[in-house]
């Protein structure tokens, strides 16, 4: 099992974040008013963290899963 290199503690999975800006649609109609979401989403920031400590260990998938399948 992978380590991560902040804290040292084993892990078996990253925690990701992503922040993104997401367009939703606000409309009014006989049912009253709702937010429908919009197929449009701007990936701004993602984030992998270490569940133990929380320390930031990669910014993409690529890395992350580096991270994850352990030191070669
Ligand atoms: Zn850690």
């Amino acid at each position: 099992m992978p380590r991560c290199p902040a804290c040292g503690e084993k892990i078996d999975h990253l925690t990701y974040i992503q922040q993104a800006t997401v367009w939703f649609k606000g409309q009014y109609d006989k049912n009253g008013y709702s937010m429908v979401f919009e197929e449009d989403r701007l990936v701004e920031r993602e984030e992998y963290r270490c569940p133990k400590c929380r320390a930031l260990l990669a910014e993409n998938e690529d890395e992350a899963i580096k991270i994850l399948e352990g030191e070669k």
